[in-house]
């Protein structure tokens, strides 16, 4: 069960919007990560009294609450988990304290979360796209591609930071409305990395890195679409010093088929006959992720037939199966007849073989769609 807002904060259910902004202030000051470094169950209370002045202090959220319980914010905060991060309680802090806090201005130094010491700079990442065809993400394929990265020049060496000296935090003690804060934040002369660099390579930037192209071999798996994203870590730009490397993210792009359509797994395919070949069979060639087959035609095939071939479409990016390769027969009409032509089929008009006399086979249209998708 949950705490009530009123009780975390300590006010009445009749409590002003005054008196629920002082009373958070209160908590939050006394809660405060940097007054309480290390101390999990102050970081709870901040964290709690955070979430409940997100609820309270907003007119409309307080109604809600009063009206349904917490039962008027599941899943709200944050997509889900319940509780605020870091950032949006810092982000509030603008409209408690105004100016002089929030903003990372007088609290800052969290980034890495809560009584974190020194923190590991890491590199910047890189983005690239990679154009695909249907076939390589049919099954699947690994690609090399040139990446020009930013990469920690030979021959650089490092000292200790005389700013923080080495912890990579400086502190520093503000005078505010609410009195004197001692606040921790990263050091800007190393980043927060406690080192600074002696001695770098000609070439090489600010940060000792260099620009180096390197051919990067990338995993991509079967099934992506156009518009994810693939992560490669460390394969960014270099971090100075002790850091981690960024990230090289990947932007797929699909490039079209002359063919086959795509429909998430499954595949369409266009097949156009004579009605001489719907009438007396035939067998076609079609296109295939995995190369050209031959299928056989049976004769007497009505236009709007789909043939389903199994497993002949893209493997599931979440790795369950096959989609299929459906095969939509169509009965080509020619536009055009000659004398003989026209009247070879005015003789047929009547003929009874050629009236429509629909099998339970010979589905509609919509009912095959219908058991396409069921
Ligand atoms: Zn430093």
């Amino acid at each position: 069960m949950k705490e009530d807002y009123y009780e975390i904060l300590g006010v009445s259910k009749d409590a002003s919007a005054a008196e629920i902004k002082k009373a958070y202030r209160k908590l939050a000051l006394k809660y405060h990560p940097d007054k309480n470094p290390g101390d999990s169950s102050a970081e709870d209370m901040f964290k709690k009294s955070a979430e409940a002045y997100e609820v309270l202090g907003n007119q409309e959220k307080r109604a809600k609450y009063d009206r349904f319980g917490h039962q008027a914010f599941d899943g709200g905060f944050g997509g889900g988990g319940g509780g605020m991060n870091m950032d949006d309680i810092f982000s509030q802090f603008g409209d408690i304290f105004g100016g002089g806090f929030g903003g990372g201005g007088g609290f800052s130094g969290f980034g890495g979360g809560f009584g974190g010491g020194q923190r590991r700079a890491k590199g910047s990442n890189l983005r690239i796209r990679v154009s695909l065809n249907l076939e390589e993400i049919a099954n699947g394929c690994e690609k090399k591609i040139k990446v020009k990265r930013k990469v920690q020049a030979s021959g650089t060496t490092y000292k200790t930071c005389s700013t923080c000296n080495g912890s990579g935090q400086v502190t520093r003690v503000t005078n505010t409305i609410l009195g004197r804060m001692q606040t921790a934040s990263p050091c800007t002369t190393c980043g927060g990395s406690g080192q600074i660099i002696d001695k770098k390579p000609d070439g090489a930037d600010a940060q000792g890195l260099i620009t180096k192209e390197e051919t990067v071999s990338i995993k991509i798996p079967a099934g992506v679409e156009d518009g994810m994203q693939l992560k490669v870590s460390g394969k960014g730009n270099d971090a100075p010093g002790n850091g981690i490397p960024g990230d090289l993210l990947v932007a797929i792009e699909e490039k079209e088929h002359q063919s086959l359509q795509r429909e998430g797994d499954n595949l369409h395919y266009d097949l156009y006959i004579t009605y001489s070949e719907a009438a007396l069979g035939t067998s076609k060639e079609i296109d295939t992720v995995t190369g050209k087959v031959r299928i056989k035609i049976e004769e007497g095939v009505q236009s709007g037939k789909i043939l389903r071939l199994r497993g002949k479409g893209i493997s599931s990016i979440n790795g369950y199966g096959k989609g299929d390769l459906l095969v939509h027969v169509n009965v080509w009409t020619p536009k055009t007849l000659n004398k003989e032509q026209k009247e070879f089929f005015e003789r047929m008009a009547n003929d009874e073989n050629f009236q429509p006399n629909p099998e339970k086979s010979d589905k509609s249209f919509f009912e095959k769609v219908k058991d396409m998708f069921s």
